[in-house]
């Protein structure tokens, strides 16, 4: 039943935290207590999270964090959800709420960052000429979904963005620069990062992804597909005009955006599948990943070795007739 009672909360903040295991440890305890569910991460340089609890449970949280002024200006990003978002509730002390990988050299964007931009402001930049739009997340959350048009960084990390920028830079030389990620907390660090690198115009899409979904004049065009999130819905729907499918089916390049994980433990990738692929092919990113010792779809399914060999047999068939 979908009752729309519930509300999951995305929020960051760069300010000083100064004893974040401290702070991690009553955060926790204050969280449980409400009966939220989620993942916060803090350090030194602030809050990164992702809770869903009841409408009641997410305001007395908003509350709590608003009458400290650490995080009274804090923007929210609201979703109505029919439930929890999560299991369980952690709240994590890092070394850093965001990792570009930068050790010594890393960002603080309260002292250097991108120019920000508003839903509006955005739609209109990126339809500029001379403007490189970049997408500063994974390379499975651009496959999901993204801006027309956008650069996908072959990366599997954002610890990686920075040196794919500079093997990469020719391309971007002389341009004017936009980038977002889902909330905005990631741009802050990498367009900073940008205009240290010297960069001249760089921008970054204020709120994120999130915010550009939600905002009434934008409606999300110009987005394609749907936006991956850090919890159990995956796939939110952001452009409200139009729904183009990007994502692709890893076996047979289909229309798809259903996620699932690669069923070798050990691999675990992202990969988008339709149901019946994800049987015919064991949930398995490779011959490798399908006859994996501990490949978890064979266990999940009880599945005999004579039924994995009929299976594997029916695989090659259709890799056959697809190339004939
Ligand atoms: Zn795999």
């Amino acid at each position: 039943m979908e009752n729309n009672a519930y509300q999951v909360l995305l929020y960051y903040k760069y300010v000083l935290i100064d004893e974040p295991e401290l702070f991690a440890q009553t955060h926790l305890a204050a969280c449980k207590e409400i009966g939220l569910l989620g993942r916060i991460l803090v350090s030194h340089e602030g809050i990164n999270g992702t809770v869903s609890g009841t409408i009641e449970q997410t305001q007395a949280y908003m509350d709590m964090m608003k009458s400290d002024e650490r995080f009274a200006d804090m923007m929210w990003k609201i979703d109505a959800a029919d439930g929890h978002a999560f299991k369980k509730m952690h709240v994590r002390a890092k070394k850093e709420v965001v990792h570009l990988g930068l050790g010594e050299d890393d960002i603080n964007p309260n002292e250097i960052t991108g120019q920000y931009l508003s839903p509006t402001e955005f739609y209109e930049k990126m339809q500029q000429d001379d403007t490189i739009v970049i997408d500063a997340r994974n390379d499975y959350e651009f496959d999901l979904g993204h801006f027309r048009g956008a650069v996908r960084p072959e990366i599997k990390n954002f610890r990686d963005l920075p040196q794919w920028m500079r093997e990469n830079k020719e391309q971007f030389e002389g341009k004017k620069i936009l980038t977002y990620c889902t909330g905005g907390i990631r741009c802050e660090k990498f367009s900073g990062w940008l205009v240290k690198e010297g960069y001249e115009d760089v921008g970054q899409l204020h709120g994120g992804i999130h915010n550009y979904g939600t905002d009434p004049e934008v409606k999300g065009q110009l987005w394609d597909g749907q936006m991956y999130v850090f919890d159990q819905r995956i796939a939110v729907p952001i452009n409200k005009v139009e729904h183009v499918i990007v994502g692709k089916d890893h076996f047979d390049g289909s229309p798809c955006e259903r996620y699932v994980n690669c069923a070798n433990p050990e691999c675990n990738d992202k990969i988008l599948c339709s149901e019946e692929n994800e049987h015919l092919y064991l949930r398995s990113c490779s011959d490798a990943c399908r006859t994996h010792p501990r490949n978890r779809y064979i266990v999940e399914h009880g599945l005999s070795e004579e039924q994995v060999q009929a299976r594997l047999e029916e695989v090659e068939r259709v890799k056959e007739s697809v190339k004939a």
